[in-house]
């Protein structure tokens, strides 16, 4: 079975009001069902809503704030979580094959905020993301941050992130565990003793993380997590979804062949799926 359990419904640039209407929402699963993909989730970014705008304030305006990701954030949140979760109710009632997700930036110390606006609401699965170490965006840009600092503790600091969004119990899956490598920078550290440390936690925590082909598409050219990472995944029995990050309905499903044949080589034979933030899973 092929889902695609990461799906925003316009182009980060998109400037003003959200596209939350069926007629988008039904070109999304035209192309889906075009690629082969039974199901979709709509992760929509937590900064689109007011609700959610608090829980950046550790992130705004600081002196290692990125002025273009805080001007981001900002303009970006023009709706109501009521208007969206309500949107996609809609979408699931009347038979589409849509789960209800949001996709929550993961920000140490912002937790009891986060957990009561996601209680207030009846998800599918919650999409946790690490974006940020401290105030710093590490997916922006090469030339920001980056020169300024060891590309070994940046890994570091990143996937100890990672283990606090998972430990969290915020989340039910974690997008893309890997992003830190995005941008091309490669640490002189053996990264499998963090593999393992996440994968332990996952296991722990009970929290699937997503296959992701949006890696192929930046500088780093390979799926989210690393091949390697997935073995090491599989090796502690984590679950997986499918995702492509799409940001317009022609990117659902993209190269879902690389993932698809790099979990079937470790061994994975099911695929999780979610409803009412109920895990269970469906062969390959
Ligand atoms: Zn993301
Ligand atoms: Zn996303």
């Amino acid at each position: 079975m092929l889902i695609d359990y990461h799906v925003h419904l316009q182009p980060d640039s998109h400037k003003g009001r959200c596209k939350y209407d069926m007629d988008n929402l039904d070109e999304y699963l035209r192309c889906a069902s075009a690629a082969g993909i039974d199901e979709i989730g709509i992760t929509e970014h937590s900064n689109r809503f007011f609700e959610f705008l608090p829980t950046f304030a550790p992130v705004l305006d600081k002196a290692e704030s990125i002025p273009a990701i805080s001007r981001w954030i900002r303009e970006g949140c023009t709706e109501t979580l009521d208007e969206y979760v309500r949107f996609l109710q809609e979408a699931k009632r009347t038979g589409r094959p849509v789960k209800v997700s949001v996709e929550v930036d993961y920000i140490p110390g912002q937790e009891s905020l986060i957990a009561d606006i996601l209680s207030d609401y009846q998800f599918d699965y919650v999409l946790g993301s690490v974006h940020f170490i401290n105030a710093w965006a590490v997916d922006y840009s090469a030339e920001f941050g980056w020169p300024d600092k060891s590309v070994d503790d940046v890994f570091r600091q990143y996937f100890d992130i990672v283990i606090q969004a998972v430990e969290s119990g915020l989340f039910d899956c974690i997008a893309h565990p890997d992003l830190v490598k995005k941008l091309g920078f490669v640490p002189s550290i053996d990264l499998t003793p963090y593999y393992e440390t996440v994968a332990k936690a996952m296991k722990k925590a009970d929290v699937a993380y997503e296959v992701s082909t949006a890696g192929l598409f930046k500088p780093v050219g390979e799926v989210y997590p690393s091949p390697e990472f997935i073995s090491v995944m599989h090796s502690y029995c984590v679950p997986f979804v499918f995702s492509s990050d799409a940001h317009s309905p022609e990117q659902v499903g993209r190269q879902f062949e690389v993932s698809l044949e790099t979990v079937r080589q470790v061994g994975y034979t099911e695929v999780a799926l979610f409803d009412n933030r109920v895990r269970y899973s469906r062969p390959l």
